[in-house]
């Protein structure tokens, strides 16, 4: 395995290949990664991603952007130090709209992906998901809970394909000697969200900005735990460096019920908004927070960006696209 901390090719520039590399969190590590000095090809068919988030890279000359569907076989011709797979629907509304592809993106893409880092001796970096824990019946989640997934629910399409890319990732690791790690997500918010993907943040954000009622699903004593986005991929950069292939959770553990959330949403927006509640919808877990004990240990990495700070640059986003 390589050796921890340095750089495959350490006398050139690092290459990077992100697939995902439009969306949301695709595009913050993108940058990150250039700021770091390596050269970065980004992949992205642009289903769920927006050119926005990397048209501040046009003329980059560390930068190059493919537009291609990670599930099809991927071309470089240049050497590659890093792979870093992200590419895949992450809205609970986007992937149930689109089960099919979010399933091949996991299984058929993941495969491309390693494939790829294999065929380079590059390191790779699969974006799993706090998902693979399902509706978790321990709290907090740690990385050994095997979950409780609803394989045949409508959130299956997702959690399964995740749950078979750890699987695919672990499987070039012990057979092919692939130098593979695996980050579970947590709920991550920041600007680039799409303004309509249905997830929370953007969700609560548009609708205090709009003084319009704030949509609450079920009683909303259901929890999340939000983490900033620069926090998450600072832990997902030194997750890469590091030498440690068994999944790690990154993700912030202030957790908070959907009702303390939407509170927190009309504060920081000194909104007008009321709350109204609509239907929870199927198998949407009850809780979720992660242990970051191993994050701490291996990575000395903790987040260090607080709620309302990170809500406060989330909303001057969401204020440009309204
Ligand atoms: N949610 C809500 N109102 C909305 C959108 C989402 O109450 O308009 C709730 C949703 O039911 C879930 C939580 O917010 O309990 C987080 O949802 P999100 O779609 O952001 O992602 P998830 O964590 O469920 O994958």
């Amino acid at each position: 395995m390589k050796k921890a901390g340095k750089h495959p090719r350490s006398a050139q520039a690092p290459v990077s290949v992100i697939t995902g590399a439009a969306g949301f969190l695709g595009s913050h590590l993108t940058d990150l990664l250039l700021k770091r000095g390596h050269r970065v090809i980004g992949i992205d068919n642009l289903v769920t991603g927006s050119v926005d988030n990397i048209s501040h890279l046009a003329g980059n000359r560390s930068f190059r952007f493919i537009e291609q569907d990670v599930t099809e076989f991927l071309f470089i011709d240049s050497p590659v130090d890093y792979v870093w797979h992200f590419a895949s629907p992450a809205s609970p509304v986007d992937y149930l709209e689109l089960p099919i592809q979010t399933l091949k993106v996991g299984s058929l893409g993941t495969h491309k992906a390693l494939g790829l880092a294999k065929a380079k001796g590059a390191r790779f970096l699969l974006a799993s998901t706090s998902e693979v824990y399902g509706d978790p019946l321990v709290h907090p989640q740690p990385e050994e809970y095997w979950g409780n997934v609803n394989i045949v629910g409508p959130r299956g399409c997702y959690d399964e394909a995740k749950r078979f890319a750890e699987a695919i990732t672990l499987a070039y690791h012990r057979e092919h000697g692939v130098a593979t790690r695996i980050v579970r997500i947590f709920n991550t918010y920041g600007p680039r969200m799409r303004l309509h993907d249905g997830r929370v943040v953007p969700a609560f954000v548009s609708q205090a900005l709009k003084n319009k009622p704030i949509t609450v699903f079920g009683k909303g004593l259901q929890t999340r735990s939000f983490c900033y986005v620069s926090d998450l991929i600072e832990g997902i950069y030194r997750l890469m460096l590091g030498d440690y292939s068994l999944p790690v959770n990154i993700g912030n553990p202030r957790e908070m019920t959907m009702l303390e959330f939407a509170e927190a949403i009309i504060r920081a927006t000194g909104s007008r908004s009321r709350i109204v509640h609509r239907p929870l919808p199927q198998d949407d877990p009850r809780q979720r927070k992660p242990d970051i004990t191993k994050a701490q240990q291996l990575l000395q990495w903790k987040p260090v960006v607080p709620l309302r700070k990170g809500l406060s640059q989330t909303i001057a986003y969401f204020q440009t696209r309204i």
